[in-house]
Parts: structure tokens; sequence; C-alpha cells
């Protein structure tokens, strides 16, 4: 199926009952034995897939009497919200680091901040992403930043990028390419909504 065709396609969220493009929603599965709901983030697991918002809101709804139960047509063991969250959650940092592994595989990533400082400079930057613990001394200038107009987002830990590019602790990354920037904001988004107390 083409893909402008597939991403328009319209689904209703098993919490809400709201309909909404099926991109904006997270996909469950049924999956291992005995069967549980799981998270499947990247959206291709096989079988039958129940979508949801992305909100702890949307999901407890969701998880309400045998609602789950009537959406997959079969018996499966009901997880907590925390547990879909939880692992939804894991399964979108797995995919954050997909892709900043993809731009390094495609030299669209400028890690820590000297390099960041020289993209800054010379490239079109399209997204800093600095360690929510990253200390002042691995910070890029922000004013640079700012007076470039460049979108920035505060996500993950000096120590996890530093075992991601296997080096020491590792305080900002610059992403060079537009489409994997968008991705990575649209992940970072998903987690801050499931991670919200709603
Ligand atoms: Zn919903």
């Amino acid at each position: 199926m083409d893909r402008t065709v597939r991403n328009a396609e319209i689904r209703t969220c098993a919490g809400c009952r709201q309909k909404e493009g099926r991109d904006a929603l997270l996909r469950l599965v049924v999956s291992g034995d005995p069967p549980r709901v799981v998270p499947d983030v990247r959206g291709c697991a096989p079988g039958r897939g129940v979508s949801v918002h992305p909100r702890r809101r949307c999901v407890q709804q969701m998880l309400r009497g045998n609602r789950v139960q009537r959406a997959f047509r079969r018996g499966v063991i009901s997880p907590s919200v925390d547990n879909i969250v939880t692992e939804a959650l894991n399964q979108y940092c797995r995919r954050i680091e997909q892709l900043l592994l993809a731009a390094r595989r495609n030299r669209r990533i400028a890690v820590a901040r000297d390099a960041v400082d020289k993209a800054i400079g010379g490239h079109s930057v399209e997204l800093i992403i600095e360690a929510v613990d990253a200390s002042e001394r691995h910070q890029p200038s922000s004013n640079a930043i700012a007076r470039r107009g460049i979108r920035s987002v505060v996500f993950g830990s000096e120590e996890s990028y530093g075992r991601l590019f296997g080096r020491g602790a590792v305080g900002v990354l610059a992403i060079l390419d537009r489409g994997i920037a968008e991705s990575i904001v649209d992940a970072i988004e998903r987690c801050a909504k499931l991670a919200e107390d709603s």
C-alpha cells in the first residue's frame, strides 16, 4: 500500500474512543505465552493490533472492564497501566537510540560540545539534544542556538549518550538531518505525554 495512504488511515482510540490518524496512536499487540498485551511502538509486529493514544489516561480507560479482551477477541492477560507505560517508554527510548545511530551512520550528527559548536557555526543544524544532566562545560552556547533559531530539546543522560557513542559523558548532540530530527522529536514528545500523570 502507498505510504501516504497508510499514514492517513484513521483509527479509534481504544481508551477515549476518539478518532485519530494512525500515526498519532500507540499500537498494542498480543505477544508471548501466556499471551499478554504489549506496546508495539514500531507498529510492525504481526497480528491484530489495538490503537490507543500514547497517554496514561487513555491506556487506563482501555484497561477497564474487559475491553482489552473484546478488542483482541481473545483471552489475554490484562497488564497494568504501569506495565504498558514502562514498556512503551523503553521502546521509545530504544527507537530514539536507533535514530541517533542512523544519524551517525549517515554522518548527520555532531557528538559532544566541540563538534556541536562547529556544526552550529557551519552546517544547517536541525535539532539540538541536550542531556537532562548536562554539566555546564558540556553545553553549547545557548546564545548561538537561539540566534540561529535552532530547535532544541532536553532528553536523556550524559552517561547514556556516552555509552551509545562509546566515549565518556556526552552532554549534547546536534542532528543535521531533518527527517531524523522530526522522528526524534515525535518520539520524545510521546515519551513526555506518556510519562505525564494524567
Ligand atoms: Zn484516547
